[in-house]
């Protein structure tokens, strides 16, 4: 051990990947074909019964893939070295690992303060796929974007399958129909995967973001992209900043217009560790026309649509408002499929000679460790604790 450097014995490394508890999660942290992979790193692993079911992944797929099931959780967990999981552990997972674990999963850590505290607690070295910096090496590591992606797709299968329109304009004997007009506000991951997926299916696509950067991207995909005449935000890493109310303000009279023809509307804007900013309002619901449609992707964290309720539709004089949570659960057997690759790459990166290596002058395992050692060891997840506590 050197420096920075911390090594766990070099005994085989046991990966345990529990059953998700979360209420409505389908998706599993290892599929069997990823489980081969770290096999064949010298990594043993082991899941609980059941815990790829709902992903379309029974035990015995797993089992002829090596991987060991396990009927109790408390047993897989306790022997576990490193514990792979979608959604942030509860109380009740942290109290059955084992001291000095590694855990990777989505933690929240700016509205999961508890969670992240009880990790340090019990010294759990625990990884945040949130705060995994987004740089060309950790791409094949990004969760956050592969999820997002899958939500970007299934927000617009959502919308066309409720839409009482055809997505093409239709040539028929009967005549001829016109394209939907599609509007997806925010171009991020999901944005432009939902922009992607409406031209696909034929419709007329344009899409704002605050930041400009997205514009070619958004044309190369055959959207086009709306210019408002206000400041950008461009934050830090390739995301937006905090927008102050004045701005959110100015830019909902500005947009109202394209709201209101639009057919669909897609909403995907977040600003990392804040609510989501409130872009469309109760009145510019009012103002489209019935039968049209809102799929609001950031309705788990506030909601981007004034009238969304997180988990329900809603209907508002014949506009039909969608705010599914945890649409990515929703194909869950392609998205546990890229949220494998993506752990088992992350949890590669952190093993040398098939034993866990942590080397912490390494920006991206740096910069994802959230708790090491009984500490809280990552700035920006202090931050966000410190900002959800006040
Ligand atoms: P995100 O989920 O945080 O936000 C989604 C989008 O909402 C962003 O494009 C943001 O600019 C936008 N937004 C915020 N406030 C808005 C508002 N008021 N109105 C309209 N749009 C608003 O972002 P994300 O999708 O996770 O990713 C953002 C960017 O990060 C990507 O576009 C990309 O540039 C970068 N990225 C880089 C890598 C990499 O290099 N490895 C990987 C993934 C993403």
């Amino acid at each position: 051990m050197r420096g920075d450097q911390f090594s766990y014995s070099p005994q085989s490394v046991k990966v345990a990947v529990p059953k998700e508890i979360e209420h409505g999660e389908r998706r599993v942290a290892l599929v069997p074909d990823t489980a081969t992979r770290l096999i064949a790193a010298g990594l043993e692993v082991g899941i609980e019964a059941g815990a790829g079911a709902a992903a379309f992944l029974p035990d015995p797929v797993y089992e002829k893939a090596g991987v060991k099931v396990v009927g109790r959780p408390g047993i897989l967990l306790h022997d576990a070295d490193a514990v792979l999981k979608v959604q942030a552990p509860r109380e009740s997972e942290i109290a059955l690992l084992k001291k000095g674990a590694v855990l990777i999963s989505f933690l929240q850590p700016a509205t999961q303060g508890d969670i992240v505290k009880s990790l340090a607690e019990h010294r759990i070295t625990a990884f945040s796929l949130e705060l995994l910096p987004r740089i060309s090496r950790a791409q094949t590591m990004d969760a956050l974007s592969s999820q997002a992606s899958a939500a970007g797709y299934k927000a617009v299968l959502m919308a066309a399958d409720r839409l009482g329109k055809f997505f093409p304009m239709m040539m028929t004997a009967a005549g001829t129909v016109a394209p939907a007009r599609v509007l997806v506000m925010g171009a991020g991951v999901a944005g432009l995967q939902a922009i992607a997926t409406a031209r696909r299916l034929g419709a007329v696509v344009s899409a704002y973001d605050v930041r400009p950067a997205v514009k070619e991207e958004v044309q190369s995909l055959g959207g086009t992209f709306i210019e408002l005449a206000l400041e950008t935000q461009e934050g830090e890493g390739g995301y937006a900043r905090e927008q102050s109310e004045e701005f959110l303000s100015k830019q909902r009279e500005l947009i109202g217009e394209h709201v209101a023809k639009s057919d669909v509307v897609i909403t995907t804007a977040a600003v990392p560790g804040r609510r989501a900013p409130l872009l469309v309002t109760a009145d510019m619901v009012k103002g489209m026309r019935p039968g049209s449609v809102i799929v609001d992707l950031a309705a788990e964290t506030g909601g981007n649509v004034e009238l969304t309720q997180a988990g329900k539709d809603v209907d508002v004089g014949g506009v039909t408002i969608i705010g599914t949570r945890n649409v990515p659960s929703t194909m869950a057997l392609h998205t546990s499929q890229l949220f494998a690759r993506n752990v088992a790459n992350l949890l590669l990166h952190l093993v040398k000679n098939a034993a866990i290596t942590l080397d912490f002058e390494d920006e991206i395992t740096k910069g994802s460790c959230v708790t090491h050692g009984g500490e809280i060891v990552n700035e920006r997840a202090k931050q966000l604790v410190a900002a959800a506590a006040s």
